[in-house]
């Protein structure tokens, strides 16, 4: 099976509790205003993985814990699930973000999320809002909400689900390029999209 995927890096710190691995798939049809992530929008073949190739690389990393972001990743569901199969023995801790409202989505789509609900411990929903700043790390727009499907997590998560942005953000070289990790305020947007620029 395949997936459309836009990067793949290990070790991430500003995205979800934790040392994690980072996973941005590719393609996002839901496309919000003064979206971060904008190059993770449209598909193309070079950006096509085999599922199982992916899911060896994810799975020689000796790191449980995983942060699913993109792009859209509910929008390839059947190849995110196909992956996360595969992955699920290696990782006790998988962080999904999406922009769909999570609630909608079981209603609209409760074969998938069936299936879903075992494959992944967390899961941050909703699309991002320009001009519902926040204060929490873990959001970018205020309506965004968490869900620990994992109770084992609870107490890790709950901590998390409190802290405040503290202007921390990543930047990696990649693949001649670079990646920017983590969720900043609002307010910065401005400055960010220019630092992008020099990307
Ligand atoms: S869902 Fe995520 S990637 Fe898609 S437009 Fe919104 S913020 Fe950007």
């Amino acid at each position: 099976m395949k997936i459309f995927v836009n990067s793949f890096y290990y070790p991430i710190y500003t995205l979800g509790p934790g040392v994690r691995i980072g996973l941005w798939l590719q393609g996002c049809s839901i496309k919000c205003k003064n979206c971060i992530s904008r190059h993770t929008w449209y598909i193309s073949p070079e950006y096509q993985m085999d599922t199982q190739i992916l899911a060896e690389k994810i799975n020689s990393i000796p790191c449980l814990k995983i942060t699913i972001s993109g792009g859209e990743p509910l929008d390839q569901a059947p190849s995110l699930i196909h992956l996360l199969k595969l992955i699920r023995k290696t990782k006790n801790d998988i962080l999904l973000y999406t922009g769909y409202e999570l609630e909608k989505y079981i209603q609209k789509h409760t074969s998938t999320w069936e299936e879903l609900r075992y494959l992944v411990d967390v899961i941050i929903d909703g699309p991002f809002i320009w001009g519902q700043e926040t204060e929490y790390v873990w959001k970018g727009s205020e309506n965004q909400k968490m869900y620990i499907l994992n109770p084992k997590l609870l107490p890790l998560y709950e901590e998390y689900k409190n802290k405040t942005k503290n202007k921390k953000l990543q930047i990696i070289e990649y693949r001649n390029n670079f990646l920017l990790v983590g969720i900043p305020y609002q307010k910065d947007y401005e400055k960010l999209v220019e630092l992008t620029k020099l990307f």
